[in-house]
């Protein structure tokens, strides 16, 4: 086919990259026929083999490999950046972060002549600060807007949005989007923070072991409202900014539009993986997943080879720090009134979105 624009996309194994994937080749997707390159470290895993991309196995932290690998890639009209790196600190995530997407900019930048627009994922930490801070550095008080001012902390969003905003200096008429999610429920065995999936393994783990799936979180996060974004929506947001010319040179937030309590989707959880609902043990209090799941790397290789599932490690597909923090904490809201005052109206039904994922997640085999 002929295509009308060209898409590459750094992360494309990640929980939003892997949706990009899907939904960029498909023939009525806008700004279509799009040709699509994928970028990253790991070679190409067969649950992301099916989508029609070029993949690219290239670490952007190395400024060489950079170069070598995507200097050649000169039919790019859009760069989607859905990737980070997860350091100790704040200041190293700085300088990480900020390297990576700047290797990205420096080559795609001058080698691709007729690139448009770039858009940028970061999230809902743009408002709340980072997690070595939570508690510490007074955030925003939510519902969070996009014209709140950035906070007197360290932030490596903050350092990436900059480093775009000098990048599409350097290019006429290169335009810009940014995109600031709360927790993203979608599927993606290879992602630094997969909420969803993470959960469906941890039910599984207490099934196997004939254990009550209990929630690890605090009496707030269990009993109040919280909400989550949905990585095929989130796409829908990057993909409609890129050719919206409405859309252009904004920051948005994108969340799915509704409320939902952790204690109704506890039980969910419990019917679809036939465990037994520990609830909220108010007692016990908040417990560590770290904690719990320390020595349980066995036990997912046994549940893997028993149910004859794709094979995983448990380090890359239980990401327990990541349930302590937010399931630890109360969610804090924002709003997509921007979002929609400037044409962007999709949503999702976040039990819909949940009930889909999990069935996304049996059918590639990755829990049972
Ligand atoms: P994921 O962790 O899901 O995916 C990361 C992707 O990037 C993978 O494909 C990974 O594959 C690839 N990758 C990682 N390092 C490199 C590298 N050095 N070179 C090339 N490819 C690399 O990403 P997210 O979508 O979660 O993160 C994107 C942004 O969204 C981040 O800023 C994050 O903070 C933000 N966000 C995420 C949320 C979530 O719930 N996940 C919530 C809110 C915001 P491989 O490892 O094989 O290289």
């Amino acid at each position: 086919p002929k295509y009308q624009s060209a898409a590459l996309i750094i992360g494309i194994t990640g929980i939003v990259g892997n949706s990009l994937a899907e939904i960029l080749p498909l023939s009525d997707t806008p700004g279509g026929p799009w040709k699509v390159y994928g970028v990253a470290r790991r070679p190409r895993p067969d649950w992301n083999a099916d989508h029609p991309i070029e993949y690219i196995q290239c670490d952007i932290s190395d400024p060489e490999q950079t170069i070598n690998k995507l200097s050649n890639l000169n039919d790019v009209t859009h760069l989607f950046y859905v990737t980070w790196a997860n350091k100790e600190t704040e200041k190293e995530n700085s300088e990480i972060n900020g390297k990576m997407f700047k290797n990205v900019l420096d080559v795609v930048i001058p080698n691709c002549g007729k690139l448009q627009h770039v858009s940028l994922q970061t999230g809902r930490k743009h408002y709340l600060g980072p997690y070595e801070l939570y508690g510490k550095v007074a955030g925003h008080d939510p519902p969070f807007h996009e014209e709140l001012p950035r906070l007197d902390a360290p932030n490596f969003y903050y350092i990436l949005e900059d480093i775009l905003f000098e990048g599409v200096k350097l290019k006429e008429g290169l335009t810009w989007s940014v995109h600031r999610p709360g927790v993203i429920f979608g599927f993606s065995p290879y992602s630094m923070m997969n909420i969803l999936g993470t959960l469906c393994v941890y039910a599984t783990i207490c099934k196997h072991e004939g254990v009550p799936f209990k929630f690890p979180g605090t009496k707030e996060a269990w009993e109040n409202y919280s909400d989550s974004s949905d990585a095929d929506l989130i796409a829908e947001q990057h993909i409609w900014a890129a050719v919206e010319p409405y859309a252009k040179n904004e920051a948005f937030n994108i969340s799915n539009g509704d409320v939902f309590k952790w204690k109704h989707f506890w039980k969910v959880l419990s019917e679809q993986f036939e465990v037994d609902n520990g609830g909220f043990d108010e007692s016990a209090g908040k417990t560590s997943m770290v904690e719990t799941m320390k020595d349980k790397a066995a036990v997912w290789d046994e549940i893997v080879r028993e149910k004859g599932l794709v094979p995983t490690k448990l380090e890359d597909v239980g990401v327990w720090w990541f349930v302590d923090t937010i399931l630890g904490n109360e969610c804090q809201l924002d709003t997509m009134n921007k979002s929609k005052e400037h044409g962007f109206f999709g949503f999702r039904n976040s039990k819909s979105s949940l009930i889909s994922w999990i069935d996304k997640m049996r059918g590639y085999k990755i829990v049972p």
